[in-house]
């Protein structure tokens, strides 16, 4: 008898239909030619985001074809028109997908732009793999980690409200086990854009440190201020493995001036418990598809001019430059002075309302320049790293916040 089955393919396929998965499948008859196109956010007004799943692969050269991923959706082309960019080569070039076939560690291949497609090539060492945009962060994932924090003696878990599709928005209460009362109350939100999934991870980096109880660090800053966390602002966004858009088809980083129960309640929500508590730092953590720096943003100089936040932070990005290298002062952002609808956005909000150091931060999705790492670009691991290191930098300035 022959042993025919050893010698044929298993049987190769390409799918993004599974729960974070977002891919459209246009041909993956021929792995020597994949044709893939982006899925879109709802309206059609954002695109970028993939995450898809490859079998039978093992040993076979592949080549994958985003079509059309030149031409940048409305939302992406519109925010690029209006802010200079550090980037030349847009959001795909220096850099590429990231690869998996675990799930659990993953790699960078090359992308490149020819014409219109993004295309990236490889031959994959196992028969299951995984290709995104950038490392997937999964509701599953978060919920095993917010399980495992609550925990710790220092942290209160529980809801600020539901989201468009009625998922629950978790809040973190992290402090000292006395009351709190009298300490300043520092903010910090991630993943309004839920694509930008290095937040996740920078998120795990923070909170595990500061549920460690030997970290004196974290116990020198625990004594001055209480953390508030929101982990997820977007969950619909992030179970529908959405670009930039919630559950409502909102951009919530658009919202903050007009926040409403109806099309973007996450905001909303929010903001009632920040009106409840206090904010006297507040950091909105984000990812970026061009720089190729950590970049922070903080008071912009018009219409602010509030010496007291300039000085502030100055000392938050000196101190954080101290404790980590992966923040570089010399990349400050470039994002120009605030435009007419600038209350929109969380940090500008945020710092008119309460009168306090407002800031945002930009991880790369490419890497950064200064250490560059080509078989991982800027990593999940370099994420987290960066999310222990802030303690040391809010803790720098943990006694001046007012
Ligand atoms: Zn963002």
């Amino acid at each position: 008898m022959a042993h025919r089955v050893e010698s044929s393919n298993p049987g190769f396929s390409v799918s993004g239909t599974f729960p974070g998965g977002s891919i459209v499948v246009v041909d993956d008859s021929d792995p020597a030619d994949v044709q893939l196109r982006l899925k879109n956010d709802p309206k059609g007004s954002w695109s970028g985001h993939y995450h898809f799943r490859m079998t039978g692969a093992r040993g076979l050269p592949c080549k994958l074809r985003i079509l059309n991923a030149a031409v940048l959706s409305p939302g992406y082309a519109a925010i690029s028109a209006a802010n200079p960019r550090t980037s030349t080569t847009g959001p795909w070039g220096d850099t590429g997908p990231r690869v998996s076939y675990d799930r659990q560690n993953w790699f960078r291949v090359r992308g490149e732009l020819v014409g219109q497609d993004y295309i990236a090539e490889f031959v994959p060492e196992q028969d299951i793999c995984f290709v995104a945009q950038w490392v997937p962060y999964s509701i599953d994932r978060e919920y095993n980690f917010l399980s495992q924090v609550q925990k710790s003696r220092r942290v209160r878990a529980g809801s600020v409200g539901k989201t468009v599709m009625g998922a629950q928005i978790d809040y973190l209460r992290v402090a000292d086990t006395g009351s709190g009362e009298g300490k300043n109350n520092c903010w910090i939100i991630s993943r309004q854009h839920p694509s930008e999934t290095m937040s996740g991870y920078f998120n795990e980096g923070l909170l595990k440190r500061l549920t460690d109880e030997h970290d004196p660090v974290v116990r020198q800053l625990l004594s001055k201020v209480n953390l508030h966390i929101i982990p997820n602002m977007n969950p619909d966004g992030s179970g529908e493995a959405f670009t930039r858009l919630n559950g409502g088809g909102a951009d919530l980083n658009r919202s903050w001036q007009s926040a409403n129960i109806e099309s973007s309640p996450e905001v909303f929500h929010v903001q009632q418990k920040m009106r409840e508590v206090g904010v006297d730092f507040f950091m909105d953590c984000h990812g970026d598809e061009e720089f190729r720096h950590v970049i922070l943003a903080g008071p912009l100089p018009v219409p602010y001019g509030r010496d007291r936040h300039n000085a502030l932070f100055a000392d938050l990005r000196n101190a954080w430059a101290a404790t980590s290298p992966d923040y570089d002062l010399s990349h400050p952002y470039i994002g120009g002075p605030p435009r007419e609808n600038y209350r929109d956005l969380a940090w500008l909000w945020m710092s008119e309302e309460f009168d306090c150091l407002s800031v945002i931060l930009e991880q790369p999705f490419k890497d950064t320049t200064w250490a560059e790492d080509e078989q991982h670009g800027w990593s999940a691991e370099r994420a987290d790293r960066l999310g222990y290191s802030f303690v040391n930098a809010l803790n720098q300035i943990a006694d001046s916040l007012r």
